[in-house]
């Protein structure tokens, strides 16, 4: 009888990467559906990135995650990326296809509409504000549009980045969107759906900090959403929980995108509770 000691491979090239959760949430799974699969949390400097990559193929991985600074750089790297990854200008996932090449896809936005989607919330006509305009935004935004959002407000520090993001929206896109200078005490729109955190603001340890907007615009029809899982209830939620908006927290974002990773990898479903479940001992 022959044996087989191999396991498949996946991972994340990052750096720092040290404090990257998503493997333990990935184990949890492997381990729950009795895949014999490991996830490889790797240290990857820029310089590196180039021979990183080629490892993939040289250690016959199923794929890789890419995080903090890789997931701009590693684009013409690859052999392929999906249409949303390619608006999104970034890659957060390789998958290795049959024939050995690289495929590049963008799930962190995708994970985002899943999470609203779970909670019975579709984005098919909704009105967004989106708080900041770095990667995750440029995510989410993106997949919100992609999804039918009829509108989409991004509010950033750096305004050019917010109007950027927005021509990116109404080039690519059926949503219209609006990029603006984030003044202080911003008064959110009555008219808002959805009003998204995916600034870092609130992220530990800054967990007494809060977007600075005008809490009592927020009105007990909105969905609020922070993009920052840890804590998983910022202060942001909690404000918002006050004025009675139903709020949707970063855990599940980083769940559900974890799942659809899971499966572009391995092609089975994956336990999302397990997922999420594990996440949250990692965080308390
Ligand atoms: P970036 O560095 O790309 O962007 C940061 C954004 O936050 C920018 O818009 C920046 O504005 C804004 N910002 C930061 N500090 C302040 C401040 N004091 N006042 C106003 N604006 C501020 O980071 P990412 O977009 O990659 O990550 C943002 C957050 O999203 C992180 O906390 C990350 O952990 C989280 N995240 C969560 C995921 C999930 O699955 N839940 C997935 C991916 C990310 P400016 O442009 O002016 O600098």
């Amino acid at each position: 009888m022959s044996k087989n000691y191999r396991a498949e491979l996946v991972g994340v090239f990052g750096d720092p990467v040290d404090d990257n959760p998503t493997g333990v949430m990935e184990e949890s799974a492997f381990e729950y559906c009795g895949l014999n699969y490991r996830y490889l949390t790797l240290r990857v400097t820029p310089d590196d990135l180039g021979d990183a990559v080629r490892a993939i193929r040289a250690f016959h991985m199923k794929g890789i995650n890419l995080t903090m600074p890789h997931k701009i750089n590693v684009i013409p790297k690859l052999d392929g990326i999906s249409e949303a990854a390619q608006i999104i200008g970034a890659v957060n996932t390789v998958v290795v296809k049959e024939d050995n090449s690289l495929y590049g896809e963008n799930t962190d936005g995708k994970g985002f509409v899943q999470a609203l989607n779970n909670r019975g919330i579709s984005l098919a006509g909704k009105k967004l504000l989106i708080l900041g305009a770095g990667g995750a935004a440029r995510a989410v935004s993106v997949e919100c549009a992609l999804a039918g959002a009829e509108k989409i407000t991004i509010l950033n520090r750096t305004e050019d980045k917010a109007t950027e993001l927005a021509g990116v929206i109404n080039n690519n896109t059926p949503a219209k969107a609006e990029g603006y200078h984030w003044t202080p005490g911003y008064r959110i729109p009555e008219e808002t759906d959805i009003l998204v955190n995916a600034t870092s603001i609130g992220f530990s340890p800054d967990i007494n900090g809060k977007p600075d907007i005008d809490y009592d615009s927020i009105h007990a029809g909105m969905t609020v959403v922070d993009v920052v899982f840890y804590p998983c209830e910022t202060l942001f939620l909690k404000e918002a929980a006050k004025r009675g908006a139903e709020t949707v927290n970063g855990l599940g974002m980083l769940a559900c995108q974890g799942a659809l990773n899971f499966t572009l990898w391995t092609g089975v479903p994956a336990p999302l509770e397990v997922m999420e479940e594990q996440l949250r001992k990692e965080f308390i």
